[in-house]
């Protein structure tokens, strides 16, 4: 037991204008801090990183200006696909979805692919039909309807874009979630959860939902979370290629996680990542991300830019 433990979330990257009303930048920083509490209360009563991060993905799942779970963006059909993953680092399990498109909480399809599931990734009909057996919420997928989310995919349907969600409504908007945790046993863990890119393809499956691309966890390296442009991530492997510098390199996480940033295609977005001795890297390369930090000492911040 190393009795103490580090957490750190994210609510997406993008293009976040420094106009943004003061009363938007207090409200995304309210639902980061209620999402920080949520994993905090778990870990400080020696809890597990994994649930801590199943509690702090919720908590913004349910809050409808995070794109995950309520309040998740448009595809070109005008319906919503949530994606979703959940890793843990002490043995590597993990449970991932893609495309669902009636679980009300993608992260606890996640949890329970990983626990209860021989398979790792479940998709659409398949991965709502799982979450129905092993007793998870459905809902109509107009429940993760938003004006707000309805007005930027009109605007980009009408220019034929493809957006970030912070992009899409360029000044306003928090995006993707993600957390990872190390608990006071030194375990780590990694998860996230997106209603993806505002008029995505229909079935277009982004990072999220894939280990080693979005979410990675090892308690030998790091636990680590994606948010941006998901197709970039996919190519480089990021999560993963974060594990690996440290592993095979044997560099520390920060010097690891400037290599990563640096590597990536300019305005890809950023990433959270925890190592086993509780330090926290939140590079991004995007104008911001959405982010906050707490830790076993009390302290506890969030940040949207630089
Ligand atoms: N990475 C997500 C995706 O491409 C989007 C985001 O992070 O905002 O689906």
């Amino acid at each position: 037991m190393i009795n103490k433990f580090s957490l750190a979330i994210h609510g997406g990257a993008g293009v976040i204008s420094k106009d943004t009303p003061p009363e938007k930048v207090e409200a995304y920083n309210m639902g980061l801090r209620e999402a920080l509490e949520a994993g905090v209360k778990i870990l400080s009563s020696g809890g597990k990183a994994i649930d801590a991060v199943v509690a702090a993905v919720l908590s913004m799942e349910e809050n409808p200006l995070f794109n995950a779970g309520k309040g998740a963006v448009y595809n070109s059909q005008g319906t919503h696909e949530l994606d979703s993953s959940l890793m843990d680092g002490t043995n590597l399990k993990c449970g991932a979805v893609a495309a669902s498109a009636t679980t009300r909480n993608p992260i606890l399809l996640a949890k329970a692919i990983l626990e209860k599931s021989e398979h790792i990734l479940l998709s659409s009909n398949g991965a709502d039909n799982f979450a129905l057996e092993v007793g998870l919420e459905q809902v109509n997928n107009h429940f993760f309807d938003t004006e707000h989310r309805y007005n930027a995919w009109l605007k980009a349907k009408s220019n034929d874009e493809v957006l970030l969600d912070h992009t899409a409504e360029s000044k306003s908007s928090l995006g993707t979630v993600g957390a990872v945790a190390m608990d006071i046993y030194g375990n780590l863990a990694a998860g996230t959860s997106t209603g993806g890119m505002t008029n995505k393809n229909h079935g277009r499956i982004g990072d999220t939902p894939l280990i080693g691309a979005g979410t990675y966890a090892n308690t030998a390296t790091c636990a680590v979370s994606c948010t941006g442009h998901g197709e970039l991530f996919i190519r480089n492997c990021t999560a993963y290629d974060l594990h690996a510098r440290m592993l095979y390199l044997g560099l520390n996480i920060e010097t690891a996680a400037d290599m990563v940033i640096k590597e990536l295609p300019e305005e890809a977005g950023g990433f959270i990542a925890v190592d086993s001795s509780g330090n926290i890297v939140m590079p991004f390369n995007s104008l911001g991300m959405f982010r906050g930090r707490a830790d076993s000492s009390g302290m506890l911040e969030t940040a949207i830019w630089e």
